[in-house]
């Protein structure tokens, strides 16, 4: 017998303000682990919060007795090294079973699909009906009940502490983890999270399922559920076999919907699956059917009520509340609870894996034709690979892109010959990624030079362009300012697949100082391990010649004495930076040098759901070995900042965001739509208001250091009193200046300390704004641009409208303001932790120099 979720928590699930909490529902899947010869439940690891992350295997008992064989067969039909004959094609499909993955809650706020994954378990495991054994017998399930099981605790807690007072249902005032907030579904492709780690491991790697589910929720006022397929545009390069795949289990689950009375389901819109950042849609560039449901939210646990009136469509595949071919049955409104969601959930999952089952040798059959197809398009079709050039501008980067490339089943090789292409021979031992193979598109996608489609469906009907679902592009290889290569003839060299990749070992003689290269990011690791120790490190403003090689300004030195010798070469070791030894005097042959320290750095948090880019900032920061504060109103407002540090970074933000004033006029605004914020406890209501300002500006003015990324720029014109402004302030019409996340090509003043270590031409993200220029005054020479657009050529991938109001203009200023500086970034130098081409350009910034 299996125990019954009511039982086990003392309440039914989707029940009015009750929630599961997280240790519970571990609990719950071992228990019934132990009940059922159907789940088998492991723990994958833990989460940065300390939470198990555990994920459960679910399929009849004939299936679990030969788990590794299923997956084995999956893998070779998604992942083939040759072609199959016939029968033992056949041989294959009729002895595998289908693999379908479904994730949870990685939102922590739409909290229905871990509840809900809760009762699916239960029936999966329990249940003997026709349904539920054709799906056992013929599939295996992957669930995983929550992809983000810290933020499910901080979530229940909350809502908890509040409930029964004016703020409950209110969502949480910070990040749902510890290092992002709702991006966390944008790291499908850099894996920065280790929960990313652990379900790549499973989807992208060991498993190589058919289809993958994700439940998500959605704002309160549209549809009350959407299922896959999205909308228009679609990658081109992807099979068509799997948008035909997505829309046959979508639009089945939607008719099971439609079948049990459910109203206000939602296909075909308003979602778009161009894009590879999320889970859901990364899978359909691995060959994968991805199926996103979207439920409407309610106040978390509490239900909502909703007017009739207040119902509306999107804009984006449905205008208006009435039934359209993709919403054929409105629902009227009213109250909407937790338990409508949990139910709508349960059945379409239900309802595609019974699809699933009962077509079983399709889904399979196809995972295997998918993969042939692209084998066969990456022969026929240009381009035919990329090249990566060994080393690189930094060589670490350039392994760190690979390594990537591998952890999404990407396959690499080695030339074993010199390889041509264009007119430049590249050596024996290059990297090369042909394009004939399984996961074609998603290699192809992360590594062309990709411009959004402007065509018929990305304009509306005055010709404005339709923004992307997310941003515009996601040319990793550009991110990490890695250069590749594209090959336009066919590939015909020798070569060797990749199977891993590591740095050189570091070997290093004793010798009188280390020269330690400042193109490589991870310099700055063993530069901050070193100072950490209390090591005396130098920096070169000029060009240098060491061991024989020229080094460009900003070179690291460190002289011989006590222990630096261990710690260098350990800290090295890790990261694989090898210093240079030298015997020489440097200092002296060149005199122009200074003293190296790290600056006390804090960092601007805020409440208000709190900051993404603040958290991923965090992560950066972490990960590079930098100390940190975390900086809040009191501080700012208390004129007692230089008390605690030297500079202070606001992550991109919108100023209201900060300043806390304003913030649902300024909001509505530039949303053009009525913004209002939910009624947070007043503790959670944040802002340092025009107090802070002042504040601030005496900080930087006496000395101190404000570093502004992206959008908080705004601070400097509109509070520090800047002679800066943003011209897209000025341009409401997007058919003259849009760039909705592009990457973009700037010329970096490599000889300025903030451009140290920079390749001359790098590639920076701007999202929408700012794009700067300082005003004439009579204190014109206070601002330098370190980062510079170029007159034309701008846009290297993404989208972007109206590049002559860039032209020329800086993308990154110093400016000084009475004893200080301040430092405005007119681009997203650490943008979700994923631009490693343009982390040097903030690095820099927390040093003196
Ligand atoms: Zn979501």
């Amino acid at each position: 017998m299996v125990t019954k979720p009511e039982e086990f928590f003392g309440f039914k699930i989707g029940e009015d303000r009750k929630l599961a909490r997280w240790d519970r529902i571990v609990e719950y899947y071992y228990k019934v682990a132990s009940e059922s010869n159907r789940v088998k439940v492991i723990e994958m690891g833990k989460t940065p919060g300390g939470n198990s992350f555990i994920v459960a295997f679910i399929s009849s008992p004939e299936n679990m007795e030969r788990l590794e064989r299923i997956r084995e067969i999956s893998c070779k039909l998604a992942n083939p090294d040759r072609p199959l004959e016939r029968e033992e094609l056949e041989k294959l499909v009729s002895e595998g079973r289908a693999v379908v993955v479904i994730t949870n809650s990685i939102h922590a706020t739409e909290v229905g699909g871990t509840q809900t994954s809760i009762e699916l378990l239960y029936r999966l495991a329990s249940s003997n009906d026709e349904e539920t054994l054709k799906i056992l017998e013929n599939v295996v399930v992957i669930l995983f009940p929550s992809f983000n099981p810290d933020g499910q605790v901080m979530v229940v807690d909350y809502y908890n502490k509040y409930l029964g007072t004016e703020y409950e249902g209110t969502p949480l005032p910070w990040l749902y983890h510890t290092y992002c907030g709702h991006d966390n579904n944008r790291d499908a492709y850099m894996l920065n999270l280790v929960e990313s780690r652990f379900f790549a491991k499973i989807a992208y790697h060991d498993w190589c399922p058919q289809v993958y589910i994700d439940h998500h929720h959605m704002g309160s006022y549209g549809a009350r559920f959407f299922l896959s397929p999205e909308m228009d545009p679609i990658y081109p390069d992807v099979d068509p076999i799997t948008w035909r795949e997505t829309q046959f289990l979508g639009t089945y689950a939607a008719t099971r919907l439609e079948m049990e009375g459910i109203k206000g389901v939602e296909t075909g819109a308003p979602f778009t699956p161009d894009f590879v950042s999320a889970f859901q849609t990364i899978a359909y560039f691995m060959n994968i059917v991805g199926i996103l449901t979207e439920s409407a939210s309610a106040k978390i646990a509490t239900p909502i009520y909703i007017h009739p009136h207040q119902l509306r469509g999107y804009g984006r595949g449905r205008f208006a509340d009435r039934p359209y071919m993709n919403y054929p049955n409105p629902w009227p409104g009213g109250w909407w609870r937790l338990s409508d969601i949990v139910r709508q959930q349960l059945l379409s999952s239900i309802a595609i894996l019974y699809a699933v089952a009962i077509n079983r040798e399709m889904f399979l059959r196809n995972a295997y034709l998918k993969a042939l197809r692209n084998i066969e398009r990456g022969l026929r079709e240009p381009p035919y690979g990329f090249i990566i050039p060994e080393g690189g501008h930094d060589p670490l980067t350039t392994l760190k892109l690979i390594d990537l490339l591998l952890k999404l089943g990407v396959k690499i090789y080695r030339v074993l010959e010199p390889i041509k292409a264009g007119s430049v021979i590249y050596p024996e031992g290059s990297y090369l990624v042909p394009l004939s193979q399984p996961r074609r598109p998603l290699a192809k996608r992360l590594l062309e030079r990709y411009l959004y489609p402007d065509i018929d469906v990305t304009r509306d009907k005055d010709g404005k362009p339709v923004r992307p679902y997310d941003i515009a592009t996601d040319t990793v290889a550009d991110f990490m300012g890695v250069t590749v290569i594209e090959v336009t003839e066919p590939i015909s060299a020798k070569m060797v697949q990749v199977s891993s990749v590591a740095p050189p070992a570091v070997r290093l003689e004793k010798a009188r100082g280390y020269v330690i290269d400042p193109r490589l990011n991870d310099s700055y690791r063993v530069v901050n391990r070193l100072l950490a120790a209390g090591v005396k490190i130098w920096r070169f403003r000029d060009r240098i010649e060491a061991g024989g090689v020229e080094i460009p300004p900003g070179a690291f030195y460190v002289e011989d004495s006590g222990n630096t010798y261990d710690l260098l070469l350990e800290a090295a070791s890790q990261v694989g930076v090898q210093p240079i030894a030298v015997n020489r005097d440097l200092l002296t042959s060149y005199p122009n040098h200074y003293e190296v320290k790290m600056l006390r750095i804090g960092i601007y948090q805020r409440y208000y759901g709190g900051n993404m880019e603040e958290g991923w900032t965090r992560y950066v920061l972490d990960n590079y070995g930098y100390q940190y504060t975390i900086i809040r109103d009191d501080v700012i407002k208390s004129g007692k900042l230089g008390e605690y540090v030297d500079t202070i970074i606001f992550p991109d933000d919108a100023l209201p965001m900060m300043t806390g004033e304003n913030i649902e006029e300024e909001m509505s605004k530039r949303l053009k739509r009525p913004f209002k914020l939910p009624p947070y406890p007043p503790e959670y209501r944040s802002g340092f208001g025009k107090e802070g300002i002042q504040r601030l500006k005496e900080f930087v003015e006496s000395g101190g250091e404000i570093i502004m990324m992206g959008g908080a720029v705004e601070l400097a014109y509109k509070g520090l009193g800047l002679a800066v402004r943003d011209l897209t302030e000025e341009i409401t019409d997007t058919r003259q200046f849009f760039c909705p996340g592009s990457m973009l090509r700037a010329i970096v003043d490599i000889e300025h300390p903030l451009g140290y270590g920079m390749p001359r031409i790098a590639y920076i993200m701007l999202v929408d704004k700012p794009v700067l220029e300082v005003i004439p005054s009579h204190n014109n020479e206070d601002y330098v641009s370190v980062v510079t657009y170029p007159e034309r050529d701008i846009l290297r991938s993404g989208w972007l409208i109206g590049e002559n109001i860039l032209s020329r203009k800086p993308a990154l200023i110093e400016a000084r303001v009475g004893k200080g500086r301040a430092l405005l970034y007119g681009f997203r130098p650490i943008f979700r932790a994923q631009t490693h081409g343009t982390f040097k350009l903030f690095f820099n910034a927390l040093y003196t120099r």
